[in-house]
């Protein structure tokens, strides 16, 4: 029984990477019929937030991954809130320091440093064990100075190996893994012990998450040992997996700072959940040698985690924009309407949910632009200008009218005012008739001048159906506006 976890910090708001580690994990829990948990790792007081927490949860419904323990939706292991699990670490520690596999250490940073300098060049960095074999009779001597114990985990001599799912197998010499730290002199419990701890106790089969974690994994499987051997658990490691690097811009590692590194921008960008996830899921895996766009039904059956490549993995925003209109093109018309209605709305374009009028209109774009916009808030520079008051367009920049187009503008509003009837294949006939056959204009002379009276751009829906969905009345008064 497969059962993987997603760990997030809630001390800022979520980053492509961290969304990347909970796909993964998604992807594989579903397709072994498994669990996925969903844990917040909130024992940093000090910078994790309930609103952070909140927005995590939010992120993680938005982009249709779902959990089946956690906050929300409980289960066996509750609580699923590391802030709420302080009894549990308290007694997993006096279990760990009773047994020798933790100890009281009592020296000060600066000691600790001090000797670390003394050493000689290449010696191992980090705590050298002082306080490892302290008698009873020293420790109360360091108490009655004042001093309060860090604790710290004994680390046995020898190699601390493990078969990487992703990266094969991967070993590191105890020798550069000091004793290490698992509760601070406050008393606060740290992410080496409550993360290994929980995964124990969680009876986490497969740890997925990025290779920045590597590291702390030796350490944790020193945890696993110790949490067997003091019958806290049977003694049972998981399988790790450490996905790679993402690279931005300049290879560098992605950071929620970069533009495009945090997830809200996509959302704000209007980006499909599945678009965006299709995306991220290529950082370091492929469904086929030929093949980008898959949905994420066709994701979780084809997901393998032997096949997640281990080199780093570089974050391509054209790339991810190309996926995501790929996704915009699956949608149904009806669905696309849905979809960009938040945009349009948020723009103050219309009403959420629209007015009948609106609706009507936005039935009639939205097969006008589906093939035209990337992103959903693309709708809004497209479609806009349908929705506005006559007297809300305005000519952009990117669109004057020169003084010799308001010939061509008149000739377009008389053609237009004498049509019977207003419907698109009318209304280019008139129009090809009225600039380029009479007036000798190339198409583009002829028509572009029009477009920009009626929308205020150069880009629009073809013209002749954005002339009809806007009706006679409307065209031929942004026309007059801009005549005027
Ligand atoms: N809370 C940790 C983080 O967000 C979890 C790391 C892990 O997956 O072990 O970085």
């Amino acid at each position: 029984q497969v059962r993987v976890r997603f760990p997030p910090s809630p001390t800022g708001n979520l980053h492509v990477g961290n969304v990347r580690s909970a796909l993964f994990n998604w992807a594989f829990a579903r397709h072994h019929g498994g669990t996925l948990v969903l844990r917040i790792e909130d024992t940093d007081t000090e910078r994790s937030t309930a609103e952070s927490m909140r927005g995590t949860i939010e992120a993680l419904r938005w982009l249709g991954i779902d959990w089946d323990e956690g906050p929300e939706v409980d289960g066996p292991y509750a609580p699923y809130l590391q802030s709420e699990r302080g009894e549990i670490y308290r007694d997993v520690v006096a279990k760990l320091l009773a047994g020798g596999q933790a100890y009281e250490c009592f020296c000060t940073p600066a000691e600790i440093e001090e000797r670390a300098k003394a050493r000689p060049k290449g010696a191992p960095s980090g705590y050298d064990g002082h306080c490892r074999d302290l008698t009873e009779d020293q420790r109360a001597a360091y108490r009655a100075e004042g001093r309060s114990p860090v604790i710290r985990m004994r680390v046995p001599d020898g190699e601390l190996g493990f078969d990487d799912l992703v990266r094969g197998p991967v070993s590191f010499s105890s020798e550069h893994v000091p004793d290490y730290a698992i509760v601070r002199a406050n008393g606060h419990p740290l992410y080496t012990l409550v993360n290994p701890v929980d995964d124990a106790l969680m009876k986490i089969t497969h740890v997925l998450r990025g290779e920045d974690l590597l590291s702390s994994t030796p350490r944790q499987l020193v945890m696993y040992r110790a949490l067997g051997e003091v019958g806290v658990t049977d003694g049972a490691v998981p399988r790790f997996g450490h996905l790679p690097f993402v690279m931005g811009e300049g290879n560098k590692k992605l950071s929620k700072r970069d533009p495009g590194g945090g997830l809200a921008d996509y959302r704000e960008a209007g980006y499909l959940p599945e678009g965006l996830l299709n995306y991220l899921a290529l950082l370091g895996w492929a469904i086929a040698d030929d093949r980008d766009v898959f949905t994420m039904r066709e994701m979780i059956e084809a997901f393998d985690i032997r096949r997640v490549n281990a080199n780093a993995a570089r974050f391509d925003p054209k790339k991810a924009l190309a996926i995501n209109a790929a996704h915009i093109r699956m949608l149904d018309h009806d669905q696309l309407a849905a979809a960009v209605t938040p945009f349009l709305a948020e723009a103050g374009l219309i009403a959420d949910p629209p007015t009948d009028d609106q609706a009507r209109l936005l039935a009639g774009v939205v097969p006008l632009i589906a093939e035209r916009i990337n992103t959903l808030s693309e709708a809004v520079g497209m479609a806009g200008f349908l929705f506005r008051a006559d007297d809300q367009i305005t000519i952009g920049s990117d669109a004057a009218l020169k003084p010799g187009d308001a010939d061509t503008l008149q000739a377009a509003r008389d053609a237009l005012a004498g049509l019977p009837d207003f419907d698109h294949a009318s209304i280019e006939e008139a129009l090809r008739t009225a600039l380029v056959d009479d007036l000798g204009l190339k198409p583009r002379h002829a028509f572009g001048p029009v477009r920009t009276a009626v929308t205020g751009s150069r880009i629009s829906p073809p013209l002749f159906e954005s002339l009809e969905l806007l009706g006679r009345d409307s065209a031929l008064a942004r026309i007059d506006r801009a005549l005027d």
